[in-house]
């Protein structure tokens, strides 16, 4: 189906919207300039124990000593009496594996006499107190009969004080600020966080606010107001502007006006690394469509000294915000720069009426059952067995009740015995739960597909596919039909009334508050949770913990109904997609009512709106049920700002231009995905445009060396994009962490889509990056826990969730489908099966079944620089041969011993058409070297690979600045020595490690001077 249709409908009805300004981004995502992934738990005491973050840790009253109070500074605040020897306790899962935390507060004493603010730690010898000791504040840590402490003397009473105590790894200082100044700061020497907690089971941790462990009387009447735990060091700058804005009045969200966490700067005059042997730049010419901006370059060509290996340089061209400049025929020139020089490379620029063509899908995928990971040629285990087994194990050993818990919670379904409820994003009142759920059905459909060297495993898989989709099949079916019959029931979606005895729509899931009156909900609604989470985001309702807030249903419901169609594609269990194509109607039934002003702001409020791939999973629908209503419903899913600009479609991704900047990565990523898939299904080229551009942008400006693209310093989320292109050095590597690991999942699901367009080796290029360098360096060395964030600040260290997958994050929840499905893209073939395409090198057996063809891929790679392919079967096809960007001289193939006369441009594809014999061998040799990869906007800041293989510095203490290492500038290996087959290098005493297989501290971006 063409969607001009659609879009006329969407296009009229926009302009009043816009003439009224919907910000881009709304909700709480940076509170008081800091992102909200620092913040682990925030107690306002304003009338309850909640924990206002997102992670739920609700405080719990220990007696029944506090009381609420009304104050004139701040509202409502938590007040404890003299003689009090209860308080208030936290969850022990308050600290993680984290190794810097910070704790601010307010507090109001009536005598300064003592009293205990916090304590915290595994008892009372080893533990972190905050408190008052005769009118003086006291932070202190405990450690085996050793203490340190930070102090500030002689606090008034009567009057509201803040403090805040940073336990900081990196200055290796405990630092105490009261009233936004520092006020002392001690070495933390031997006193680190892993000296007072259980780092490894935080039920041995106890937390408390009021008390002590040892349960000491309060001397003095205390009132406290808005606790808050972050797992990072804050800066001296924030600590001021949480101090100030809370005296404001008004805590101050989404609003920056610098950035505070600064990085070691550098003299923008001096040309760093290979830009100081520039001689010349060449300027470059091209043709853009009119309304189109050109895709500049990236890099341009260049002239170096002699001996510098190098012919093109990395170009930052201005990125304008429309695409006003190419309204009309004609030429214009764009002035570009180059880091540290004067250079200023220009770009003429011809803008003409053209017709472009949109690509063909003309390449296919294989299913997943069809190749199967192998050992190394040497017998060894390779990274992908061993991550596949650490999480195909452990899936098996899940209880599917546990994903099914909070589904049979919201339809009041009785547990079933030992049925236990996941923790962490899917606990009993977060409002995303139902997420791991849908996550776990694709894991467990492609575990199953992944597993068929062990019968018994994809029995145990096929038994829970079918158990979880028969349990949601079930309560699926109860939705909008009478409870008994003859009894009440609504089933038309748009009709769902206020739950019981309620006056309104609201996100309570609390035991006591959520509504479990099904029958009301509409024929085919499935969730984790009642329908007023939907309707609610219909009507305005922002991201947060209140109960008139919501998370972000649409993407919770995303990846049930991703699951559900893996399971049906991988399975073919007709429930699963029956099961989907009712919540499909429920949901197309709600969208087509809503006017399009109120989609566009649906789509543009900060997670609420975070709909993951919505698009995708109802074009999806469409092309597996053939039923046109989904791709229409699809449609209203597109982010019209991001891909269109405004409502009259004027510019946007679709006409190149960059409007992403500064948002929410894995909000966006997705929708992109859905473009892609909205482009198979219905031709509308536009989002083609919009996919391609994303993916190029993406991957040119955004993109640190393991592939991954979130993590801003500005705005100040480790979520976002960085607030301007090209700026990663300048807006980027966000204190909070870099690279949130499910984005670099829907990255590379969008590369490899973009692949069945457009078979170009740049694609995989990237997939390669991604998928050794961050997807395979995600997972823990003993167990399937693996990453949220993976920070690439100096000295930095990995942490990693989820273990025994009973609590998972979107990351988490993401890591599950990637390790089961870690052989997917290393061939595809044509469409016509008259191609094969060998994209990655890892050792695998491929059953070209359509073409009664086995290849075998023999090798040890990355540690041997070779890879050989054994054919089983024969006939004519055109093996097509990656040869890797970073094979830049030696690349060459082998037929059956003899070499083959080929082209080998490195970034491209080697052909090789003709008839192949059973047994015949292909030996590809593509000698690695060391190289090194700058940060765009800062050349000295660079990783260093050795050919696909990002390599680590491995460091065994934290660092506040940057690594300093010299190269030579002609030969980057030339001092440096090891052993390629083991991958373990080691310059000037530095032992370099790659970074999939590092588990402690590393760094992976160094200081590089060149010589
Ligand atoms: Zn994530």
């Amino acid at each position: 189906m063409k969607l001009a249709n659609v879009f006329t409908i969407i296009l009229w009805g926009l302009c009043a919207l816009y003439s009224t300004g919907i910000k881009a981004q709304e909700g709480d995502q940076i509170l008081d300039g800091i992102g909200e992934t620092a913040l682990t738990a925030r107690y306002v005491l304003d009338g309850d124990l909640r924990d206002w973050s997102r992670n739920n840790l609700h405080g719990e009253l220990q007696g029944s000593d506090v009381v609420f109070l009304e104050d004139d500074v701040f509202g409502t605040v938590a007040s404890l009496k003299t003689g009090d020897q209860n308080g208030i306790k936290l969850p022990g899962k308050l600290v993680g594996g984290q190794e810097s935390l910070t704790i601010s507060g307010w507090f109001k004493t009536e005598s300064g006499q003592n009293l205990s603010l916090i304590d915290f730690g595994v008892n009372a010898q080893n533990h972190l107190s905050i408190g008052i000791s005769d009118g003086d504040l006291i932070a202190k840590v405990d450690a085996d009969s050793n203490s340190i402490q930070a102090k500030k003397q002689g606090l008034k009473s009567k009057q509201w004080h803040h403090f805040v105590v940073i336990h900081n790894i990196v200055t290796s200082r405990l630092e105490l600020y009261v009233d936004g100044k520092l006020e002392d700061s001690t070495a933390i020497l031997n006193h680190g966080l892993d000296q007072i907690l259980d780092l490894k089971n935080s039920n041995n941790n106890q937390f408390f606010i009021g008390q002590t462990f040892s349960r000491a009387k309060q001397k003095d009447d205390v009132k406290l107001h808005d606790f808050r735990w972050y797992h990072v060091a804050l800066s001296a700058q924030q600590v001021q502007r949480i101090y100030k804005a809370a005296l404001q009045g008004e805590a101050v969200v989404n609003e920056r006006q610098e950035i505070e966490d600064k990085l070691p700067e550098f003299d923008q005059q001096t040309p760093q690394l290979f830009n100081a042997y520039l001689k010349s730049v060449e300027d470059v010419q091209l043709t853009t469509k009119v309304g189109e901006l050109p895709r500049l370059p990236a890099y341009v060509r260049a002239v170096y000294e002699e001996g510098i290996a190098k012919n093109e340089v990395r170009v930052i061209w201005p990125a304008p915000k429309d695409n006003d400049r190419v309204q009309n025929q004609g030429q214009y020139t764009v002035v570009g720069n180059i880091p540290g020089t004067s250079f200023q490379p220009k770009a003429l620029v011809t803008v003409k009426e053209m017709t472009t063509k949109t690509p063909e899908r003309i390449i296919a995928p294989f299913k997943l059952s069809q190749v199967q990971l192998n050992k190394g040629s040497r017998g060894e285990q390779t990274k992908f067995i061993e991550n596949r087994d650490k999480f195909v194990n452990t899936l098996a050993q899940t209880n599917p009740d546990s994903f099914l818990y909070m589904f049979r919670n919201a339809f009041g379904v009785t547990q079933p015995e030992g049925a236990e409820p996941l923790g962490v994003w899917d606990s009993q009142e977060t409002k995303l739960r139902g997420h791991a759920t849908g996550h776990y059905l694709s894991a467990i459909a492609q575990a199953y597909a992944s597993s068929s060297y062990d019968e018994q495993l994809q029995e145990v898989f096929a038994k829970k596919m079918t158990y979880m989709v028969e349990t949601l099949y079930e309560l699926s079916k109860l939705s909008g039909e009478p409870k008994t019959p003859g009894g009440k029931f609504v089933s038309d979606p748009t009709k769902v009334p206020f739950g019981p005895g309620k006056s309104d729509y609201d996100s309570d899931l609390s035991e006591q508050g959520i509504r479990n009156d099904y029958w009301n909900w509409g024929t085919g609604y499935i969730s984790a949770y009642p329908p007023d989470q939907f309707i609610m985001l219909e009507s305005g309702a922002t991201y947060g913990g209140q109960n008139n807030q919501i998370w972000a249903p649409y993407y919770t419901l995303h990846k049930i109904l991703a699951g559900l169609l893996d399971v049906y594609e991988i399975s073919g269990n007709k429930k699963a997609l029956e099961v989907a194509k009712g919540m499909g109607d429920w949901v197309a039934a709600r969208m087509e009512e809503l006017p399009t002003p109120t989609l566009i702001s649906m789509w543009n409020r900060y997670i609420a709106g975070e709909y993951g791939g919505m698009n995708e999973v109802m074009a999806r629908l469409y092309r597996l049920s053939g039923s046109e209503s989904y791709l229409e419903v699809a449609a209203l899913f597109d982010n019209i700002k991001m891909f269109y600009g405004d409502a009259q479609h004027s510019h946007g991704l679709a006409k190149n231009v960059d409007t992403f900047r500064g948002l929410h990565a894995n909000q966006h990523i997705p929708q992109i995905v859905g473009a892609l898939e909205m482009y198979r299904d219905s031709d509308a080229a536009a989002y083609f445009k919009i996919a391609d551009n994303f993916w190029s942008k993406t991957t040119h400006d955004y993109m640190y060396s393991i592939g991954g693209v979130a993590g801003a310093r500005n705005p100040a989320n480790a979520e976002c994009f960085p607030a301007q292109p090209a700026t990663l050095y300048e807006n980027g590597f966000s204190s909070g962490g870099q690279n949130e690991t499910c984005a670099t999942y829907n990255m590379l699901k969008l590369t490899r889509n973009l692949f069945f367009f457009e078979p170009r080796a740049q694609l995989m290029d990237y997939y390669e990056r991604g998928l050794y360098n961050h997807i395979l360096a995600s997972v823990a060395e003993d167990s399937p826990a693996n990453t949220y964030h993976v920070p690439l600040l100096p000295g930095s260290v990995k942490h990693f969730g989820n273990p025994d997958m009973t609590g998972f994050t979107c990351c988490n929840g993401t890591a599950i489908e990637s390790s089961t499905k870690l052989q997917n893209s290393i061939y595809f073939k044509s469409e016509d099966n008259n191609s094969l395409y060998v994209n990655l090198f890892i050792p695998s057996t491929l059953q070209w079944t359509e073409r009664n063809i086995q290849v075998d891929q023999v090798t040890s790679f990355p540690r041997e620089d070779h890879t050989t392919l054994k054919i089983t079967g024969k006939g004519r096809f055109d093996l097509k041969l990656r040869v890797p960007s970073w094979a830049t001289s030696g690349f060459y193939v082998k037929i059956n011993g003899k070499e083959m006369d080929v082209k080998s441009t490195p970034g491209s594809y080697v052909s090789i058409d003709r008839k192949w014999k059973n047994g015949d061998t292909v030996e590809l040799r593509m000698p690695f070297e060391f190289r090194l990869e700058p940060v765009m906007d800062q050349q000295n800041i660079a990783s260093l690979f050795y050919g696909p293989v990002l390599l680590a510095a491995q460091e065994d203490a934290p660092r506040t600045n940057w690594r300093q290492v010299t190269f030579d500038a002609q030969h980057i290996g030339k001092s440096i020595q090891g052993d390629p087959s083991s991958l373990e290098f080691t310059y000037n005493g530095i032992v370099f490690k790659p970074f999939y297989e590092t588990y402690g501290r590393h760094s992976v971006y160094l200081d590089v001077r060149l010589d």
